[in-house]
């Protein structure tokens, strides 16, 4: 499956290309195609950078460029650059997933004008079948959205675009206290009817055993966040899909401290593949990921392997044979 992916970790201060980009073979919408990576050379996230620190598990703080804030012209020749480099515009099917180790929505981490030059290369990919960008959902709001989506040319369908939300767990002690994500559930609803009036579709990241607790309720809490998610999405007519995120342990974070002292160990090979037929069951086929952000991950790569054809062809069969 590592032929079908191709990737490069630039070290270099080269403002004109982003911190890395991935090209690899992907399910959009039940359909194959690809899927193009690119984490541009952000400030980061402002949200991880408050005196309290961020979530609890985050180690996005790696992947950022804090010496120098790009230019609006500069975000976009990262873009150009990893479009190029990848060879993306011969794939007959395109996801880009532009991410700024943050939040996209956020003009503090991205101004408006460098979303906006973004937007003028993303458009004019003709095979573009999906661009999807994260947010928390305070950003998500009405002026925010309303100013990116008018700075497309017009020809641009907003429904060609994606939110990322980290809904995570479905408690929402459990997400602000010990993952210190400080929003709840009803924020996550309020954010999904914002999105209602625009057309942007939602992805809700959901994560499997982001802290200390027992595999049942692991599964019970990614569980409870998806149907939560599907069911939101469905009443405010928006299009939903979830990604499934099994927890890795990232170096500098509360969580890796935990492992250290022998209190925390990621989820098990068993307990994903637990995961995911217990969504696919519930919600329908998710989309898992394959940690590669750039961060380190100890994942076996048996195990990354099969979860990519699951990703590919969303067949539960995958999983017999592991
Ligand atoms: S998970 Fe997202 S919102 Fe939380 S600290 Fe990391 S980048 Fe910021």
């Amino acid at each position: 499956m590592s032929a079908l992916r191709e990737s490069s970790v630039l070290n270099d201060l080269e403002l004109s290309r982003p911190i890395s980009f991935s090209l690899e073979a992907s399910s959009i919408f039940g359909r194959l195609g690809k899927r193009l990576m690119v984490i541009l050379r952000s400030p980061g996230c402002n949200y991880y950078q408050r005196r309290q620190g961020g979530c609890s598990y985050c180690g996005f703080s790696l992947l950022t460029e804090p010496r120098r804030r790009c230019t609006p012209d500069e975000y976009a020749s990262q873009l150009r650059y990893a479009l190029e480099a990848s060879c993306a515009h011969d794939v007959d099917r395109l996801e880009i997933d532009l991410y700024n180790s943050g939040n996209f929505l956020n003009d503090s981490e991205l101004a408006p004008m460098a979303r906006s030059a973004l937007a003028q290369v993303y458009a004019s990919v003709p095979n573009l079948a999906l661009l999807s960008v994260d947010s928390r959902p305070e950003f998500i709001n009405t002026p925010h959205l309303r100013t990116w989506l008018t700075s497309h040319p017009r020809s641009f369908a907003p429904e060609l675009i994606e939110i990322g939300i980290g809904l995570e767990v479905f408690d929402d002690d459990l997400r602000v206290t010990e993952l210190r994500k400080n929003f709840s559930r009803q924020d996550f609803a309020s954010a999904v009817k914002r999105l209602s009036k625009t057309g942007v579709g939602l992805l809700t990241y959901v994560m499997l055993k982001p802290s200390l607790m027992s595999d049942e309720r692991a599964l019970s809490e990614v569980v409870g966040a998806a149907e939560f998610a599907v069911e939101t999405a469905a009443r405010y007519r928006v299009r939903g899909r979830i990604a499934l995120e099994p927890t890795f342990v990232v170096r500098g974070t509360t969580l890796e401290g935990q492992a250290m002292k022998g209190l925390y160990s990621p989820p098990t090979s068993d307990l994903v593949v637990e995961a995911v037929t217990r969504l696919h069951h519930s919600v329908g086929a998710v989309r898992v990921g394959l940690w590669h952000e750039g961060l380190d991950s100890l994942r076996d790569p048996i195990e990354t392997t099969t979860l990519q054809k699951y990703n590919l062809h969303q067949d539960l069969s995958v999983f017999t044979s592991f």
